[in-house]
Formats: C-alpha cells, structure tokens, sequence
C-alpha cells in the first residue's frame, strides 16, 4: 500500500508498505478519501511530526478486514477514523493530562493514518457513516466536530448576533453551526474575496473584508451599534485576536477556535472594561462528532462547497498541496482521493 511518509524540514515522499493486520480488537480500514487539516499544516509548516510518521486524521473508509474479537463492524461497513468513545485510560492526552500542550504533545503516535492507503483502527474508534452521506463529505466530519464543540462551549444563545473571523474550511463550517443553533446574524471577515463569496453563499447574513474596511466600525454597525454577542476567532492571524477582543459588545464572548503559533499581541486596556468573556476549545468529542453528523445529514451544514472539484488531488500531489497550504491561497479545501491509483 502506499502510505504518504513525513521525512522531517517539511518533506513528504510516498512510500509503499506491506498492508497490515489488524490485532484482535483492531480493524482493517481502505481510506476513500483524506482532508488536509490545518493542524496538519502547522505540523508540517513548524516541523513537529516526527520523522516516519504518516498524519492525516479526517478521512472515511471501508472495513477491509476485521480482527478475531471484533463484533462491532463488519466487512463493507463505511466508516469515518474518528469519533468513538474511548475506553477509560485512553482519552485524548488533551483530556487526561492536567495540562496539554500541543505544540509539544500534539504527536505522540506514529501509527500510519489517513495519509495512506490503509489504516488500523480500534475497533471503538471509528463511527459508521449515515446512508444519505457521501464517503467524500464524511471526511470532513472531524472539522465539523471541532466548529460543533466550539459553538457550545461559546455561550451563544438563540437570536445572538456572531462574528467569525476568517473563512477558511473551519471558519465556513463554524459560520454554519453558529447560524444552526440559533443565532440571529452571522457576519464574517475575511480578506480573501472567494472565501468572502464561499461565506455568503453558506448563508452568511454580510461579510467584511479588513483590507479595504474598517473591522470595529463594520462590525459593531451591522450589529445594531452594539457589537456582536460572539466573536469566533479562526483565523490565527497576528491581528486578528486583538480584533475579536475590540469588536465583541460588552459583556459578550470570544471563543479562540483556531491556534496561533505565533506571539499574539493584546494591548488589554483597550478592551479591559468591557468585562468580555474569553473561552478557548480544543479538538472534540464523541457528542461533538454525533452532533456534526447530525447537522451534516440533515443538510443544515453544508460541506459541497467546501469540497469543489479542483481541490481534490492524489496521494502523489500531497508534497505539493502542504508547500501551498502554508501560503495563504483561496484553497478552501484539499481532500486526498485514495480511490485514484498512486502514480508514485
Ligand atoms: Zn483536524
């Protein structure tokens, strides 16, 4: 099977690997497809995947083959990677350690993931993919569970006008849940004008761009003069935390979505005397990922915007599409298909 191998300084070469078996508890799954996500990018873009290692955790599959002790799955079933409930003693590190640092911790496994072929999952792991969704929007369930965790740890409530900052794949899929669980305006900014137009066509009520506008008085006008009851900041841009600090009304709530690498600057006694409330979320769990399938299955998000033709490549162009993920583009998304035979 083809695998795609992180090398270390922001290399990725395919490699072939015989397919492994799956242990008693284990199964065997054939990734259909695998999307690039941004933690992903940013293990690549800083270095942090270990050398060997094959990334890549948002991806669908069929079980090929199932261990001696599995009861759960069956041959054919149609799977998402993630999403299940671990067994006491094997949460996520970010649940069980009394702090976690991602930028130290994030890569622990260098089990083969979605970036390849095939993978072995415990057999808790996986959840099964409702009938009326594709194998394609299935991928990018992962995404949806992280926007899903993000709006209910946010303090929105039904008729709240909301903010997201940036409109990449998650800040998209974000605007929607925000718009799903109740709130009566969402207005997103983003300097990219396509992703502008991607945001107003899932449904975004205005859409400022920061290049030419003027984010705290375009914000707090179209929110009745008031300013926005959430700020979603998924951008992790230098500026953009800052932003969401002045730009949310008083009292109201910002929720820290996307992860800057960088130092964020704060000049607090700017925005101090608002008495704002400031959460941060991180990954999911096994109700956010039951919840995005809802949403996704009763079209209330919508991910076909997100996955046009064009972004959608082989496992051999997969080098290719991290150097260009670290550039800022118009790529909304990249989805891996690894249905289409390897050239590599
Ligand atoms: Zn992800």
């Amino acid at each position: 099977m083809k695998a795609a191998v992180y090398q270390g300084d922001q290399r990725i070469v395919v490699e072939d690997f015989p397919i492994p078996e799956p242990g008693p508890n284990e199964i065997l799954v054939r990734i259909q497809y695998s999307a690039i996500c941004g933690t992903d990018v940013h293990a690549f873009l800083y270095d942090i995947a270990p050398p060997g290692s094959v990334l890549g955790h948002e991806f669908s599959g069929v079980v090929e083959k199932i261990g001696s002790s599995v009861e759960t799955w069956n041959q054919g079933d149609r799977v998402i990677g993630g999403g299940g409930t671990p067994p006491p003693g094997l949460e996520a590190p970010l649940r069980r350690q009394d702090q976690y640092n991602y930028r130290t911790e994030g890569f622990t496994s260098t089990r083969k993931r979605g970036y390849s072929e095939f993978t072995v999952l415990n057999d808790w792991e996986p959840l099964k993919i409702p009938e009326n969704v594709t194998d394609l929007q299935a991928c990018l369930t992962e995404p949806c569970a992280v926007v899903v965790r993000a709006v209910r740890l946010s303090n929105l409530r039904l008729g709240d006008t909301a903010v997201v900052i940036g409109a990449g794949p998650i800040g998209l899929l974000c605007m929607q849940a925000v718009k799903a669980a109740g709130a009566r305006k969402v207005i997103v900014v983003e300097p990219v004008e396509a992703r502008r137009n991607v945001a107003l066509h899932l449904g975004a009520d205005a859409v400022i761009d920061p290049t030419i506008e003027d984010v705290n008085e375009a914000a707090i006008l179209l929110t009745d003069g008031s300013g926005p009851h959430v700020v979603f900041e998924c951008a992790a841009a230098k500026s953009t935390l800052e932003t969401a600090f002045r730009i949310v009304r008083k009292k109201g709530n910002v929720m820290l979505v996307a992860l800057a690498w960088d130092e964020v600057p704060l000049v607090p006694v700017d925005w101090a005397g608002k008495e704002l409330s400031f959460n941060t979320t991180f990954g999911s769990e096994h109700y956010d990922w039951i919840t995005a399938l809802n949403l996704i299955e009763s079209g209330k998000v919508s991910l076909d915007p997100l996955m046009s033709d064009a972004d959608i490549i082989g496992l051999e162009g997969i080098q290719k599409a991290f150097e260009g993920l670290c550039e800022p583009s118009t790529q909304v998304q990249v989805i891996i298909d690894l249905n289409e035979p390897s050239t590599v």
